[in-house]
Protein backbone atom coordinates (compact mmCIF):
# COMPACT_ATOMS: atom_id res chain seq x y z
CA UNK A 1 0.00 0.00 0.00
CA UNK A 2 0.95 3.33 -0.73
CA UNK A 3 0.52 6.09 1.45
CA UNK A 4 1.44 9.79 0.39
CA UNK A 5 1.33 12.38 3.34
CA UNK A 6 0.84 16.02 2.61
CA UNK A 7 2.40 18.52 5.21
CA UNK A 8 4.03 21.62 6.30
CA UNK A 9 6.34 19.81 8.71
CA UNK A 10 7.58 15.96 6.99
CA UNK A 11 10.25 16.67 9.16
CA UNK A 12 7.99 14.94 12.28
CA UNK A 13 7.32 11.71 10.64
CA UNK A 14 11.26 10.18 10.41
CA UNK A 15 10.69 8.56 13.29
CA UNK A 16 7.78 6.87 13.21
CA UNK A 17 7.85 5.44 9.98
CA UNK A 18 11.32 4.03 10.29
CA UNK A 19 10.69 2.41 13.72
CA UNK A 20 8.89 -0.71 14.78
CA UNK A 21 5.99 -2.25 12.65
CA UNK A 22 6.09 0.43 10.21
CA UNK A 23 9.34 0.58 9.43
CA UNK A 24 9.66 -3.65 9.26
CA UNK A 25 6.88 -3.23 7.16
CA UNK A 26 8.16 -0.38 4.96
CA UNK A 27 11.68 -2.12 4.50
CA UNK A 28 8.73 -5.29 3.27
CA UNK A 29 7.51 -3.62 1.19
CA UNK A 30 4.25 -3.80 2.57
CA UNK A 31 4.06 -0.32 2.45
CA UNK A 32 5.27 2.80 1.10
CA UNK A 33 5.82 5.99 2.78
CA UNK A 34 5.94 9.34 0.43
CA UNK A 35 6.46 12.71 2.29
CA UNK A 36 5.33 15.75 0.63
CA UNK A 37 6.26 19.40 2.05
CA UNK A 38 3.65 21.93 1.24
CA UNK A 39 5.85 24.58 1.41
CA UNK A 40 7.70 23.36 -1.46
CA UNK A 41 4.49 24.42 -3.96
CA UNK A 42 3.41 27.56 -2.61
CA UNK A 43 3.56 29.96 -5.47
CA UNK A 44 4.27 33.23 -2.85
CA UNK A 45 8.45 34.06 -2.68
CA UNK A 46 8.01 33.65 0.60
CA UNK A 47 6.58 30.24 0.38
CA UNK A 48 3.65 31.18 2.94
CA UNK A 49 0.90 28.36 3.05
CA UNK A 50 -1.35 30.51 5.12
CA UNK A 51 -3.30 33.45 5.29
CA UNK A 52 -5.74 35.93 7.03
CA UNK A 53 -9.36 34.21 7.11
CA UNK A 54 -12.10 36.15 5.03
CA UNK A 55 -14.41 37.39 7.78
CA UNK A 56 -12.07 38.40 10.17
CA UNK A 57 -11.40 36.02 13.28
CA UNK A 58 -8.27 34.77 15.08
CA UNK A 59 -5.65 32.93 13.75
CA UNK A 60 -4.43 32.01 10.11
CA UNK A 61 -6.34 29.70 7.54
CA UNK A 62 -3.85 27.43 5.52
CA UNK A 63 -4.15 28.51 1.60
CA UNK A 64 -6.22 26.47 -1.11
CA UNK A 65 -3.27 27.21 -3.62
CA UNK A 66 -0.11 25.20 -2.50
CA UNK A 67 -2.50 22.45 -1.11
CA UNK A 68 -3.68 22.23 -4.81
CA UNK A 69 -0.44 22.39 -6.21
CA UNK A 70 0.50 19.43 -4.24
CA UNK A 71 -1.84 17.29 -4.49
CA UNK A 72 -2.16 17.50 -8.48
CA UNK A 73 1.77 16.82 -8.48
CA UNK A 74 1.39 13.57 -5.88
CA UNK A 75 -1.42 12.14 -7.41
CA UNK A 76 -2.45 13.62 -11.02
CA UNK A 77 -5.02 10.77 -11.91
CA UNK A 78 -6.75 10.70 -8.33
CA UNK A 79 -6.14 7.44 -8.00
CA UNK A 80 -5.57 7.61 -4.06
CA UNK A 81 -8.41 8.04 -1.52
CA UNK A 82 -8.06 11.57 0.07
CA UNK A 83 -8.28 12.01 3.29
CA UNK A 84 -8.06 15.37 5.42
CA UNK A 85 -7.15 14.79 8.59
CA UNK A 86 -9.83 17.43 10.73
CA UNK A 87 -11.21 17.01 14.35
CA UNK A 88 -14.56 17.92 12.67
CA UNK A 89 -14.23 14.90 10.72
CA UNK A 90 -15.40 11.13 11.26
CA UNK A 91 -13.93 9.40 13.69
CA UNK A 92 -11.58 6.72 13.51
CA UNK A 93 -12.86 3.57 14.46
CA UNK A 94 -11.64 0.00 13.30
CA UNK A 95 -14.11 -0.70 11.16
CA UNK A 96 -12.96 2.58 8.93
CA UNK A 97 -9.27 1.74 9.43
CA UNK A 98 -10.18 -1.84 8.12
CA UNK A 99 -11.76 -0.01 5.06
CA UNK A 100 -9.19 2.32 4.99
CA UNK A 101 -6.56 -0.67 4.65
CA UNK A 102 -7.95 -2.15 1.60
CA UNK A 103 -7.75 1.12 -0.23
CA UNK A 104 -4.58 0.72 -2.69
CA UNK A 105 -3.91 4.10 -2.16
CA UNK A 106 -3.60 6.61 0.86
CA UNK A 107 -3.05 10.34 0.70
CA UNK A 108 -3.39 12.21 3.73
CA UNK A 109 -3.30 15.90 3.89
CA UNK A 110 -2.26 17.35 7.66
CA UNK A 111 -4.16 20.93 8.20
CA UNK A 112 -2.48 23.39 10.83
CA UNK A 113 -3.42 26.80 11.87
CA UNK A 114 -6.71 27.31 12.07
CA UNK A 115 -7.99 24.99 9.69
CA UNK A 116 -7.94 24.59 5.94
CA UNK A 117 -9.14 26.87 3.30
CA UNK A 118 -12.91 25.22 2.70
CA UNK A 119 -12.13 24.92 -0.92
CA UNK A 120 -9.51 22.45 -0.81
CA UNK A 121 -12.19 19.56 0.87
CA UNK A 122 -13.52 19.57 -2.76
CA UNK A 123 -10.70 18.19 -4.26
CA UNK A 124 -10.27 15.27 -1.15
CA UNK A 125 -12.43 12.12 -0.75
CA UNK A 126 -13.19 12.01 3.50
CA UNK A 127 -12.04 13.90 6.51
CA UNK A 128 -11.46 11.75 9.53
CA UNK A 129 -10.76 13.09 12.94
CA UNK A 130 -9.03 10.69 15.46
CA UNK A 131 -10.94 12.00 18.78
CA UNK A 132 -13.19 14.72 20.27
CA UNK A 133 -10.10 17.20 21.10
CA UNK A 134 -8.06 19.90 19.09
CA UNK A 135 -4.51 19.06 18.33
CA UNK A 136 -2.15 21.58 16.88
CA UNK A 137 -1.89 19.97 13.85
CA UNK A 138 -2.55 17.50 11.61
CA UNK A 139 1.13 15.06 11.43
CA UNK A 140 0.24 13.47 14.74
CA UNK A 141 -3.41 12.21 13.75
CA UNK A 142 -1.57 11.38 10.60
CA UNK A 143 0.90 9.02 11.93
CA UNK A 144 -2.43 7.67 14.82
CA UNK A 145 -4.18 6.83 11.07
CA UNK A 146 -1.43 5.25 9.20
CA UNK A 147 -0.44 3.00 12.46
CA UNK A 148 -3.89 1.67 12.86
CA UNK A 149 -4.57 1.36 9.33
CA UNK A 150 -1.25 -0.62 8.79
CA UNK A 151 -2.34 -3.58 11.69
CA UNK A 152 -4.88 -4.28 8.79
CA UNK A 153 -2.56 -4.66 5.94
CA UNK A 154 -1.68 -8.21 5.59
CA UNK A 155 1.77 -9.11 6.69
CA UNK A 156 1.83 -6.08 8.74
CA UNK A 157 1.83 -7.79 12.55
CA UNK A 158 3.74 -10.59 12.78
CA UNK A 159 1.95 -14.06 12.67
CA UNK A 160 2.40 -14.28 16.77
CA UNK A 161 -0.42 -10.71 16.63
CA UNK A 162 -3.53 -9.95 15.26
CA UNK A 163 -5.36 -7.42 14.82
CA UNK A 164 -8.64 -9.58 15.53
CA UNK A 165 -7.54 -10.54 19.13
CA UNK A 166 -8.06 -6.67 20.63
CA UNK A 167 -10.02 -4.26 22.34
CA UNK A 168 -12.84 -3.59 19.77
CA UNK A 169 -12.30 -6.50 17.87
CA UNK A 170 -15.03 -8.10 19.29
CA UNK A 171 -17.09 -5.15 20.07
CA UNK A 172 -15.73 -5.28 23.79
CA UNK A 173 -12.54 -3.82 25.34
CA UNK A 174 -9.53 -6.75 25.52
CA UNK A 175 -9.55 -8.99 28.73
CA UNK A 176 -6.32 -8.58 30.83
CA UNK A 177 -3.02 -10.25 29.88
CA UNK A 178 -0.31 -11.89 31.92
CA UNK A 179 2.94 -13.16 31.36
CA UNK A 180 5.96 -15.16 33.43
CA UNK A 181 5.95 -14.98 36.28
CA UNK A 182 2.85 -16.56 37.80
CA UNK A 183 3.61 -15.35 41.13
CA UNK A 184 4.60 -11.71 41.53
CA UNK A 185 5.37 -9.89 44.81
CA UNK A 186 2.37 -11.44 46.09
CA UNK A 187 0.36 -11.55 42.98
CA UNK A 188 -0.96 -14.57 41.29
CA UNK A 189 -2.25 -14.97 37.72
CA UNK A 190 -5.53 -16.42 38.03
CA UNK A 191 -5.57 -20.22 38.28
CA UNK A 192 -7.32 -20.56 35.13
CA UNK A 193 -4.76 -19.26 32.82
CA UNK A 194 -2.76 -22.30 34.19
CA UNK A 195 -4.35 -25.43 33.97
CA UNK A 196 -4.07 -25.62 29.73
CA UNK A 197 -8.10 -25.84 29.33
CA UNK A 198 -9.23 -23.83 26.41
CA UNK A 199 -12.44 -23.71 26.67
CA UNK A 200 -12.75 -22.78 30.55
CA UNK A 201 -9.55 -20.23 29.17
CA UNK A 202 -11.83 -18.19 26.60
CA UNK A 203 -14.77 -18.52 29.19
CA UNK A 204 -12.89 -16.73 31.45
CA UNK A 205 -11.69 -14.24 28.71
CA UNK A 206 -14.99 -13.21 27.58
CA UNK A 207 -16.43 -12.54 31.49
CA UNK A 208 -13.28 -10.64 31.98
CA UNK A 209 -13.77 -8.54 28.42
CA UNK A 210 -17.87 -8.00 29.41
CA UNK A 211 -16.80 -6.91 33.53
CA UNK A 212 -14.63 -4.37 31.95
CA UNK A 213 -16.20 -3.22 29.82
CA UNK A 214 -19.50 -3.20 31.59
CA UNK A 215 -17.64 -1.25 34.14
CA UNK A 216 -16.38 1.21 31.24
CA UNK A 217 -17.72 1.30 28.26
CA UNK A 218 -21.15 0.13 28.54
CA UNK A 219 -22.42 1.54 25.57
CA UNK A 220 -20.37 -0.90 23.37
CA UNK A 221 -22.35 -3.84 24.73
CA UNK A 222 -25.02 -2.60 23.26
CA UNK A 223 -23.92 -2.84 19.78
CA UNK A 224 -22.69 -6.89 20.50
CA UNK A 225 -24.42 -10.44 19.92
CA UNK A 226 -24.87 -11.93 23.82
CA UNK A 227 -24.85 -15.72 24.16
CA UNK A 228 -26.79 -17.37 26.93
CA UNK A 229 -23.17 -17.14 29.64
CA UNK A 230 -23.23 -12.88 28.58
CA UNK A 231 -26.43 -12.26 29.29
CA UNK A 232 -26.58 -14.10 32.56
CA UNK A 233 -23.16 -12.28 34.05
CA UNK A 234 -24.50 -8.93 32.75
CA UNK A 235 -26.95 -9.44 34.27
CA UNK A 236 -25.58 -10.46 37.72
CA UNK A 237 -23.36 -7.47 37.46
CA UNK A 238 -26.55 -5.24 36.90
CA UNK A 239 -27.82 -6.77 40.16
CA UNK A 240 -24.19 -6.12 41.92
CA UNK A 241 -24.59 -2.56 40.90
CA UNK A 242 -28.27 -2.10 41.78
CA UNK A 243 -27.29 -3.71 45.17
CA UNK A 244 -24.68 -1.19 45.42
CA UNK A 245 -27.09 2.02 44.98
N1 LIG B 1 -9.98 25.26 13.91
C1 LIG B 1 -10.04 23.84 13.71
C2 LIG B 1 -11.34 23.32 14.30
O1 LIG B 1 -11.81 23.89 15.28
O2 LIG B 1 -11.87 22.30 13.79
C3 LIG B 1 -8.87 23.16 14.38
C4 LIG B 1 -7.60 23.34 13.65
S1 LIG B 1 -6.28 22.48 14.41
C5 LIG B 1 -5.62 23.66 15.49
C6 LIG B 1 -5.09 22.37 13.14
C7 LIG B 1 -5.06 21.06 12.38
O3 LIG B 1 -4.75 20.01 13.26
C8 LIG B 1 -6.34 20.64 11.71
O4 LIG B 1 -6.51 21.27 10.46
C9 LIG B 1 -6.16 19.14 11.58
O5 LIG B 1 -5.40 18.80 10.43
C10 LIG B 1 -5.33 18.80 12.81
N2 LIG B 1 -6.12 18.23 13.91
C11 LIG B 1 -6.28 18.77 15.14
N3 LIG B 1 -7.02 17.99 15.92
C12 LIG B 1 -7.33 16.90 15.19
C13 LIG B 1 -8.09 15.72 15.45
N4 LIG B 1 -8.68 15.52 16.61
N5 LIG B 1 -8.19 14.80 14.47
C14 LIG B 1 -7.61 14.99 13.27
N6 LIG B 1 -6.90 16.10 12.97
C15 LIG B 1 -6.75 17.04 13.89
Amino acid sequence: MRIDILSIFPGMFGGVLSSSMLGRAAEKGLLEFHLHDIRAYSDNKHRNTDDYPFGGGAGMVMMAQPVYSCIEVVDPGHEAYRVTLSPRGEVLTPKRAKELSEMPRLLLLCGHYEGIDERVSYAMDAEISIGDYVLTGGELPAMVLVDCVSRFVPGVLGSEDSAGDESFSDGLLEYPQYTRPASFRGMDVPEVLLNGNHALIARFRRDEALKLTYARRPELIEEIPLDKADKALLESLKNQANQGK
